[in-house]
């Protein structure tokens, strides 16, 4: 499991940097795959579960979540998962990704 952090705002799975999806897949140029554009009927959507795992003590509410990858390039690719103990997604136009992503020597 890694912490997550991200600031795409404009994703349905964002709550004030929390990212409420337990599993979030990153594609092969390092952008999150996950990502699923806010709406007018679904902007609340994170909010509430979001609040649902605090009050059950979910992973979600300590922001970790297991991050599958397909960046082979990074230096935190292992096979498919990302081994990075912490990892910031930022988002940018129209795509939200991986700040952590650090090329491999
Ligand atoms: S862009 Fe990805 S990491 Fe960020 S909130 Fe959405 S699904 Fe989660
Ligand atoms: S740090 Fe590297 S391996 Fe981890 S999610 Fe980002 S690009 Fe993928």
């Amino acid at each position: 499991m890694q912490k997550l952090k991200c600031t795409e705002n404009g994703c349905v799975h964002n709550y004030c940097k929390h990212c409420v999806k337990d599993v979030v897949q990153i594609s092969r140029d390092a952008c999150c795959d996950s990502f699923d554009l806010k709406g007018p009927k679904n902007e609340n959507n994170a909010k509430s579960e979001f609040e649902f795992a605090c009050e059950c003590g979910l992973g979600t509410r300590e922001d970790n979540h297991h991050i599958l990858c397909n960046e082979e390039n990074c230096n935190y690719w292992n096979f498919g998962e990302c081994s990075s103990h912490q990892v910031k997604i930022q988002g940018r136009m129209n795509e939200a990704k991986c700040a952590t992503y650090t090329p491999k020597k």
